[in-house]
């Protein structure tokens, strides 16, 4: 099958200060994508990049920092949010209420924003364009000791298949991907996580002693085809043989 070119597209990834955000970027910047990368972090310069530090909870901070964007590189093509965090750890009644919270406000709510602005910007330009959200396995898979985490990601699908329908008449490609396991910080703190508070860490250390991981460049090139090569059939799509993680 022949490979999306990518080189000019426009690509805005949340989260890309390490893990999975920070190695897709990578590899679109090697595809010769022109990008626009954040997270709380304060980011090193990368090109013609636009690089801000943006905390995705922070709607007026998300909108800011796309028109910058769009201003510096023009209309954004696809904006992938990444951005995401698993904590708590731990069977919900020993989770402490303000970390659910937060999970949720980053998970959900900073995916909101983005989200919408997004699809803002993708009217004001004439529409079309691609929006993907990354979601997980665990959005199906009721794991015990990530209850803010699997109901987050649930999340994530619901918001995402309600949105490919709002923005059907806009052309907008709308897609939640899960990406597989990704050898990144996440996984190492589910590692490091007591099977009092996640009785399937055994597996996760399975999986890291096998190296069964997908890739973050592996990942970037399942997004491009699945942005702006054929439309997949369902709006959440996962990319793993198996749901996982
Ligand atoms: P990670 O290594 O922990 O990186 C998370 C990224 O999100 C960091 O760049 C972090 O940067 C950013 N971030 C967190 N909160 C933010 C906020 N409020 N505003 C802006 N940026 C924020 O995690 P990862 O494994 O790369 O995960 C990336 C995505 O893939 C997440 O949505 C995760 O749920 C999903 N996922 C991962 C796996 C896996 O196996 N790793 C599997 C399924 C799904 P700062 O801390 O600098 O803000």
């Amino acid at each position: 099958m022949k490979r999306v070119d990518i080189a000019g597209k426009v690509v805005v990834i949340t989260g890309a200060s390490r893990g999975l955000g920070a190695g897709m970027a990578a590899r679109l910047a090697e595809g010769g994508a022109r990008l626009g990368l954040c997270a709380r972090t304060v980011l090193p310069a990368q090109g013609d990049a636009v690089v801000q530090s943006v905390d995705i909870t922070d709607a007026a901070a998300v909108v800011a920092f796309t028109d910058d964007v769009a201003e510096a590189l023009g209309p954004i093509d696809l904006w992938v949010n990444n951005a995401g965090v698993l904590d708590p750890v731990a069977p919900l009644r020993d989770a402490d209420p303000d970390a659910v919270a937060t999970n949720v406000a980053i998970n959900v709510a900073g995916v909101s924003n983005g989200t919408i602005a997004y699809v803002r910007h993708r009217r004001e330009v004439g529409g079309g364009g691609a929006l993907v959200n990354i979601t997980s396995g665990a959005a199906r898979s009721p794991y015990q000791g990530w209850a803010a985490y699997c109901a987050s990601k649930a999340a994530v699908d619901m918001l995402t298949r309600v949105v490919a329908a709002e923005e059907s008449s806009s052309g907008t490609r709308v897609l939640a991907v899960a990406p597989g396991v990704v050898d990144t910080d996440m996984q190492a703190r589910i590692r490091a996580s007591s099977p009092e508070d996640f009785p399937e860490v055994g597996r996760f250390h399975e999986l890291h002693r096998t190296g069964s991981f997908n890739s973050p460049a592996w990942v970037a090139d399942q997004l491009v085809e699945l942005a702006f090569g054929p439309a997949p059939d369902d709006v959440v799509v996962r990319i793993a043989d198996e749901p996982r993680g």
